[in-house]
């Protein structure tokens, strides 16, 4: 659930405010990859949570439809993956222009919701985290561990943090803050990303707390109902825990 942080040549508006839908932004670059902006409200794949959907509106009205957002090749580089057959309105795009990127919101909320489930699942599964995947419509997380797990005694774990409604917050924190608290880090799979000095620390008062680049929801109370649908035996030293939405 750990994301790689560098200091971006695009402004990242998501890290700071999760709950913006939409901005206004100038196009940096259009090429076979999908269009690059110099801000951005869209979550581009990666620490597990999927990229975000969503349209770019132009000031003349028309409309791309945004499929999926993928880091570039560069760090700190957000490609906006148009939809299938919009060449034309693509090649209408020319850097310097203007347009309003506006996620698809009910989607991302899926994705926070899940997210936000998958520390409230830490908090609950005191063991290391070796692989992770949250959707708008399951999330699965993978610990390290042999030891059985009980998908009732976790479903009613989790809501009873959703139900005490503790505040989600970020704060971030020197890399010399994070080598001093090795506990801090629950993931074998991603390591905090190293280099640029800082990290991003997300924190659930007395509940989780955890280096993390992904988008949450503002308090506990906001993960609603989700609820343990699966859990495997995924290899002698990994069990695999699937969530999913109340029915
Ligand atoms: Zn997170």
């Amino acid at each position: 659930m750990s994301d790689i942080f560098v200091p971006p040549p695009v402004d990242e508006l998501f890290r700071e405010d999760s709950h913006l839908t939409e901005c206004v932004a100038r196009i940096v670059a259009v090429d076979a990859r999908g269009v690059r902006l110099d801000r951005t409200v869209f979550y581009p794949q990666g620490g597990g949570q999927a990229g975000d959907a969503g349209e770019l509106l132009r000031a003349d009205g028309t409309r791309i439809a945004i499929a999926d957002t993928r880091k570039g090749d560069t760090p700190g580089e957000i490609v906006h993956v148009p939809a299938a057959e919009q060449a034309d309105t693509l090649a209408q795009l020319r850097p310097g222009d203007t347009v309003t990127a506006r996620i698809d919101w009910a989607r991302r909320q899926r994705h926070m919701r899940f997210h936000t489930a998958t520390h409230l699942l830490c908090a609950l599964v005191p063991h290391p985290v070796d692989g992770c995947s949250i959707t708008a419509s399951y999330a699965r997380l993978d610990f390290h561990m042999n030891e059985a797990l009980d998908k009732d005694a976790l479903t009613a774990g989790i809501a009873r943090l959703v139900a005490e409604a503790h505040p989600v917050r970020h704060r971030w924190i020197a890399d010399a803050e994070l080598d001093a608290d090795p506990t801090l880090v629950r993931s074998m799979s991603v390591q905090p990303p190293r280099g640029s000095g800082r990290v991003r620390l997300l924190e659930i008062d007395g509940v989780d707390r955890q280096p993390c680049g992904g988008t949450h929801v503002a308090n506990t109370s906001e993960v609603g109902a989700v609820v343990v649908t699966k859990i495997e035996k995924k290899s002698a030293m990994t069990r695999r825990v699937v969530l999913g939405f109340a029915a």
